[in-house]
């Protein structure tokens, strides 16, 4: 059998964080279990495993699909090009009644398709949804394209000159740094220096504002302080809800980021814990990765067929979606 090129190396994000904080047994499957699946020769259980972790839900979809759009729309302003509302829209709907055809058909299983998408759980798990729905997830998109290009952002980012621009959404290749010696992932969606000569890191937000985002955005302004010599404390951080249409800063100060090392410690502390070998980075036994007691959280799983799940997660969704009795 050939070997994989590559080693399943410890890295930390903000996601990975999220798994481990929700469901064990979904972290195992997410960054251990499901490696090498890639390989047309991997043992059946990754290769499933693997094909079910790449899936997007229509929230994630919808929110990636936003944010591809607003990146291509800042990269082409940058470039000096044009750039039309109705022809990113226009974009956007044909990229997903693509997606969706795709998806529809489970052809994740079989062919490649694009990186950023491959496929929907609702399809997988072959969730009744009526068409409604879908048109509400397009809507969410629309929205949220229609509110960015009437906001102040595209015409700030004509002032800016090319020694202006820091990043726009660049990936896990590019975008990580170290610290106390673990790599970590933190992509800004948008990050410039402003006419003063302050560092500014953006994250757009598709849907609702809720808690949690801010340990988000102090993970980017470390990464942009570290990449590009800034002191940490001159990085400004936005949050950016774009279906909202709010902005809401981010204190960023030596306080705010010494509460961030110390949680980023204590969560790296805690991945480091269920390891049989940290320096190969393999993990211990499954059993001590258990399943979540609370079902309501395979209601949107993609691992749910494998964890023996579906039929409690469909009536976790059916409960979620009965009408409440006052
Ligand atoms: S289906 Fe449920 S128990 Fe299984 S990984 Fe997902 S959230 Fe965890």
């Amino acid at each position: 059998m050939r070997r994989t090129p590559f080693t399943n190396d410890f890295s930390w994000s903000k996601s990975r964080h999220e798994k481990f904080s929700e469901c064990l047994r979904a972290y195992y499957l997410y960054y251990y279990r499901s490696w090498g699946g890639w390989e047309a020769e991997a043992p059946k259980e990754a290769r499933e495993l693997y094909v079910l972790k790449k899936l997007n839900n229509r929230y994630t979809w919808a929110g990636s699909v936003v944010h591809e759009c607003v990146r291509d729309v800042l990269l082409d302003i940058r470039a000096g090009r044009p750039v039309e509302l109705a022809e990113v829209e226009a974009r956007a709907r044909r990229l997903m009644q693509d997606d969706f055809r795709h998806s529809a058909k489970k052809a994740y299983w079989t062919q490649k398709y694009r990186k950023a998408f491959t496929g929907l759980v609702e399809h997988e798990y072959a969730e009744a949804l009526p068409d409604e729905v879908w048109k509400q997830n397009w809507e969410t998109v629309r929205a949220a394209l229609g509110w960015f290009f009437s906001s102040r952002w595209p015409a700030l980012a004509r002032t800016l000159k090319p020694a202006q621009w820091l990043e726009v959404d660049a990936g896990y290749d590019f975008s990580s740094f170290t610290l106390d010696g673990v790599k970590v992932f933190a992509i800004p969606d948008f990050a410039y220096v402003d006419e003063a000569g302050v560092p500014v890191v953006v994250d757009w937000k598709t849907g609702k504002v809720r808690d949690g985002y801010d340990e988000q955005v102090l993970g980017y302004a470390l990464y942009v302080s570290q990449r590009y010599k800034f002191p940490v404390e001159k990085v400004r951080a936005s949050l950016v809800y774009l279906n909202e249409g709010l902005e809401q800063d981010v204190q960023v100060d030596l306080t705010a980021m010494e509460a961030f090392k110390a949680r980023f410690a204590q969560s790296v502390a805690g991945m480091r814990a269920v390891l049989g070998d940290p320096a190969t980075n393999t993990p211990k036994d499954a059993t001590v990765f258990p399943m979540t007691e609370d079902v309501s959280q395979c209601a949107r799983c993609a691992f749910r067929r494998p964890c023996g799940r579906a039929e409690a997660a469909a009536q976790a969704q059916a409960q979620q979606q009965a009408p409440k009795v006052a």
